[in-house]
């Protein structure tokens, strides 16, 4: 395969989604990933192939180790290993700490942290055996500053911020990068929970006024792949001056 090669976890919607789009229309194959929504990801990769990109459907739940090891088996199957890996499958809990069950802290943990650990454990000895790579991990702006109500979720971000700096370090003599972008509120799915009246009050905190679209989350995503090699080890705010 000749194509520079991605994979994006949880790209069936919102910013995974976008990010397989401006992946693709960059010229790379991109693996798309998705738990539940399989038709989501089947109609994605109808639209990537009709504006000639190539991808290949992967679907799987990241949370669980033994659904990534099968994942990047097919992924071997098909090239000689990534050149980015983009950590972006995420789920948010909302509500007071007290009221979490075990089981909701574990699947907040599993789905937006340990799931960063398995794909990167699989993807780095191919990017190490041919010293270059990229990865890049969505983050959000809660991992920084904590937010009440999202206990777990800041507290799976923040980990995930410390995976992408202490990783930088580990990586670099390999020529690998290690980024983060710190989100801020990107309109997707994930903010449907918000009324009329609590989604303006939300942009009334953002200084830039609004929320920022899936796309402009992409671009920036791309960006960073892009990014001259000197650049690791950042955790990069995208949150139109919230923090
Ligand atoms: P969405 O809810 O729109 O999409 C989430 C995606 O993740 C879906 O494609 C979903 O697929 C997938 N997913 C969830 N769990 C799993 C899993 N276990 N295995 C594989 N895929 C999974 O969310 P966003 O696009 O908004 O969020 C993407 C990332 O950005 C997340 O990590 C989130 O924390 C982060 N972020 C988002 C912000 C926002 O305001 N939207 C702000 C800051 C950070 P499926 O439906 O098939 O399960």
């Amino acid at each position: 395969m000749k194509r520079r090669t991605v994979l994006i976890t949880g790209s069936s919607r919102g910013i995974g989604r976008a990010c397989a789009l401006a992946f693709s229309g960059a010229g790379y194959h991109v693996f798309i990933n998705g738990r539940k929504s399989r038709d989501k990801l089947e109609k994605l990769a109808e639209e990537i192939r009709s504006s000639g990109g190539t991808c290949t459907v992967l679907p799987g739940d990241v949370s669980r180790p033994e659904d990534v090891r099968a994942l990047f088996l097919k992924i071997e199957a098909e090239t000689d290993g990534l050149d980015v890996l983009v950590n972006n499958a995420g789920i948010a809990w909302f509500g007071l700490l007290t009221d979490m069950t075990d089981e909701d802290w574990n699947t907040v943990i599993s789905t937006n942290l340990s799931s960063a650990f398995y794909c990167c454990r699989a993807a780095i000895p191919y990017m190490v055996s041919r010293k270059s790579g990229r990865i890049i991990n969505i983050s959000s702006m809660w991992g920084t500053s904590g937010a009440s109500c999202e206990a777990a979720y800041s507290a799976s971000k923040a980990g995930l911020n410390g995976l992408t700096k202490a990783l930088a370090k580990e990586l670099a003599p390999s020529n690998i990068q290690v980024n983060a972008i710190a989100c801020g509120v990107i309109d997707t799915d994930m903010n449907a929970r918000l009324d009329a009246e609590e989604r303006s009050a939300l942009m009334e905190e953002v200084p830039a006024g609004r929320f920022a679209s899936p796309e402009e989350a992409a671009k920036m995503v791309l960006m960073l792949a892009e990014a001259p090699e000197y650049l690791t080890g950042q955790i990069i705010g995208f949150d139109g001056g919230f923090i």
